[in-house]
């Protein structure tokens, strides 16, 4: 074995807007699969707010002889200078690297960041582990590493197509009562096939698309169900792409008797890969939110994007989930290429036509590597330069990052701000209905919740939210939805 003991790292960058809310699955996994393969493991989530003092604590005390970082995208680049601290302070143990922003940039990060020893580029379990083994670095697929001041790449990996020899992370190194919710974060299948124009999904996970088992994800559920657990949502991009195994999944948690779950599919789910059947089965079985990724308003823009899926195909997934009783929400681009002001509105109209929990428009985003990036670059569109942004902003950020023919820069401004205004108007909206049936306490609630900071605090506040969601997770189990 070369390296026995491995520190892994989530900076505090992946919770800079949303906190704690649960362990990273994707730290989990490679936890659990290095554990699992005799690779003694510690894990440090910064996202918890932990200073970089007990950082060092923890390295001194644990003394690693390779620390993992994960690196996003954003903010990345306060994420090397995380790397080059560890890398001044303990210039002896080995750095690799791995995440969205390794996969997409893969030799340019190792050359922006000197501190940097090992890059994995897609799927890390494999590629960490041979590391760890010893194998000959030239050898390991996936591996990026540097030579006599040369950076090597062995060429990808072929991708995992069994998910079910991965174990399922069981955060035997996390601190889980640290997080805001009780809740775990399933990733049942891995891939995307489609070709929408903004996503950075297939060049970090691939385009096959893989999936495990239903009895592998239902082992995952009773796992944790026997320890007090009733909440998972499910990561995947394509949760419900092949809807046999849904209904499978279905089935298997019936006939363990998991009753009282409270499922959902956070990460939003393809309109066109579910029915009122599939979506009346899940809901028997206790899923209870969804999240549809509907982009844009219109069948023009919907084109544009490449999203591969109709406006009437989406609407009547948008109705059936609605009527069904899930808390639905709907996740829209703004600004996209050749998308106006007026299409924009039928986005708007959309999202207020159903009684959806939540809409949600975020600012496009330019990744790099993706169709959009390239097209902006060539039409030099871009407003902001993409080293700066990728630092700085966010899908939650509303600066305009490039401008087009049909909004330009002043007109996104005024957008942006209106469409703030909508997702409001529709949480109010939600909130008044959820209340309703407790009278003019309840409007008065209402009101007080609807008011953005509130409402923020509500949903970041580890302790707030923990009173919410225990409350709600009440209703849930006892039917009093
Ligand atoms: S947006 Fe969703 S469907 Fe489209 S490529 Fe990305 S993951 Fe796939």
């Amino acid at each position: 074995m070369r390296y026995k003991k491995a520190l892994l790292i989530n900076p505090s960058v992946a919770g800079s807007y949303l906190g704690p809310i649960r362990p990273s699955a994707g730290l989990g996994y490679i936890s659990q699969f290095l554990e699992t393969n005799s690779v003694a493991v510690e894990v440090v989530d910064m996202v918890l707010g932990i200073k970089i003092k007990h950082l060092w604590d923890k390295i001194d005390k644990f003394m690693p002889e390779i620390i993992g970082v994960t690196v996003w995208t954003y903010k990345y680049r306060d994420t090397y200078g995380l790397i080059e601290a560890i890398k001044k302070k303990y210039p002896d143990i080995k750095v690799v690297v791995g995440g969205p922003h390794i996969s997409t940039l893969r030799r340019d990060a190792l050359s922006e960041c000197s501190a940097i020893d090992f890059g994995i580029v897609l799927e890390g379990e494999n590629t960490f582990l041979e590391l760890c083994q010893g194998k000959d670095f030239k050898e390991i697929k996936g591996l990026m590493h540097r030579d006599k001041g040369e950076i090597i790449y062995n060429g990808d990996r072929e991708f995992n197509a069994d998910l079910d020899s991965l174990p399922f992370p069981k955060y035997g190194k996390f601190e889980l009562n640290k997080y805001f919710l009780k809740e775990i974060m399933i990733i049942s299948s891995r891939g995307c096939p489609y070709d929408c124009i903004y996503c950075p999904v297939k060049l970090a996970i691939g385009r096959n698309l893989r999936v495990r088992s239903a009895k592998n994800v239902v082992d995952e559920i009773e796992y944790w169900y026997a320890k007090n657990y009733r909440r998972f949502n499910f990561a995947d991009d394509n949760f419900t792409f092949f809807k046999e195994r849904v209904y499978e999944i279905c089935d298997e948690i019936k006939k363990r008797g998991l009753t009282g779950l409270d499922l959902r599919c956070g990460n939003g789910i393809r309109a066109d890969k579910v029915d009122r059947d599939l979506l009346f089965r899940m809901r028997e079985t206790g899923f209870n939110y969804i999240g549809f990724g509907v982009e844009a308003g219109n069948n023009r823009v919907l084109g544009i994007l490449k999203k591969g899926e109709p406006i009437e195909r989406i609407e009547a997934a948008i109705s059936d989930a609605c009527s069904l009783g899930y808390d639905v929400t709907l996740f829209f681009l703004a600004g996209s290429p050749g998308e106006t002001a007026a299409d924009i509105e039928d986005s708007v109209r959309l999202a207020e036509k159903y009684p959806v929990f939540e809409a949600r428009f975020y600012n496009i985003i330019p990744y790099p590597g993706t169709e959009l990036f390239k097209w902006l670059k060539e039409k030099n569109l871009f407003l902001e330069d993409p080293q700066k942004y990728l630092n700085e902003a966010s899908a939650f950020s509303n600066k305009p990052l490039f401008e087009t023919e049909e909004l330009p820069r002043g007109e996104r401004i005024k957008i942006f701000k209106n469409l703030k205004k909508a997702e409001n108007r529709i949480l109010k909206r939600t909130i008044k209905r959820k209340l309703k049936k407790f009278g003019w306490p309840g409007m008065f609630a209402a009101n007080f919740i609807s008011v953005r900071l509130i409402y923020y605090l509500i949903r970041h506040h580890k302790n707030i939210r923990g009173i919410f969601e225990r409350v709600r997770l009440n209703r849930t189990q006892s039917g009093a939805r």
